[in-house]
């Protein structure tokens, strides 16, 4: 059996920069808080609340003067203001290029933009950007939802509309609703578009479609929560039909001895033991069989 694993399988750059600090901030204070979860991963979780990260869904369940982490994909802006208004003190992890489009989201709303969001409407990330874009602005989670946001469009004052994704969108869908936004939205209109997806979650896609055509089976390991992860099972699952997804070594159930090329890929928050711990089992080569 040949295994390969994706070489940008596993923790992306922001993904590993917010859990080193995580863990450095949770050295020097002995209890600390964080909006949601730190990423969106279990096992990873699990570890900083070992060393005293306790999770929390509102800045309501902290007494002021706390110590609070903002996680990898950001908060509202709704909560910056609270924060400083409750005197707690804001460790913000935000992914450097999560802030970015925060930033470009203000920018295009002063300059009287209609911002059309492509984006998973709940996703923390998205609720975090949403609040930055103003009255003028809709999130298209598929295809189904174009009809909607062109009317929208239509009924604002905006003459001028921006698209935007969110970061780990599949790269594949954006382009699709993008050109069919382009037939619908009046030509009278200036219509940019800022693809904003991520460089580290484009790689990865690119590299799953490519593996899942080289192997009779794929195993994709990350977190059920996670957006990214369930993108590239989707990506990966289109090409390669056996393909599995898994949070960690131990939902591996069928018999892999079926198989002459297994390949492998993870999600950005998925931890580099999780990978190793699935490539171990496969060598080993005692499988479940069903
Ligand atoms: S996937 Fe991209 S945006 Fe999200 S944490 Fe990683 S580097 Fe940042």
């Amino acid at each position: 059996m040949e295994i390969i694993v994706g070489k940008s399988a596993g923790f992306c750059g922001g993904v590993l920069n917010s859990v080193n600090k995580a863990l450095k901030y949770l050295d020097d204070n002995k209890k600390m808080y964080c909006l949601g979860e730190l990423v969106h991963n279990k096992q990873v979780v699990s570890n900083l609340e070992k060393k005293g990260l306790e999770i929390i869904e509102s800045l309501d369940k902290v007494p002021g003067n706390s110590k609070v982490i903002i996680r990898a994909h950001g908060i509202a802006k709704e909560i910056y203001d609270e924060a400083l208004k409750r005197n707690i003190q804001l460790y913000d992890l935000t992914c450097p290029k999560v802030l970015r489009i925060h930033q470009l989201a203000k920018q295009y709303n002063k300059e009287g933009y209609f911002i059309i969001l492509i984006a998973h409407k709940i996703h923390p990330e998205v609720l975090g950007t949403i609040s930055y874009c103003g009255e003028d602005s809709a999130i298209i989670e598929t295809e189904d939802d174009i009809d909607n946001v062109v009317n929208k469009v239509n009924n604002s004052s905006c003459k001028k509309v921006v698209v935007m994704a969110q970061t780990t969108y599949s790269v594949d869908k954006f382009n699709k609703i993008v050109e069919i936004l382009k037939q619908k939205i009046k030509n009278d209109y200036e219509f940019l578009v800022n693809n904003t997806i991520c460089n580290a979650t484009d790689i990865r896609q690119k590299e799953t479609k490519k593996l899942a055509s080289l192997v009779d089976c794929m195993i994709i390991i990350g977190g059920k929560n996670s957006s990214n992860t369930k993108k590239l099972f989707d990506i990966s699952e289109e090409t390669c039909k056996k393909t599995y997804l898994v949070e960690n070594v131990n939902e591996l159930e069928d018999d892999f001895s079926l198989y002459e090329k297994i390949g492998i890929m993870a999600g950005a928050s998925t931890p580099n033991e999780s990978i190793e711990e699935v490539v171990s089992y496969l060598k080993k080569g005692y499988f479940k069989k069903k």
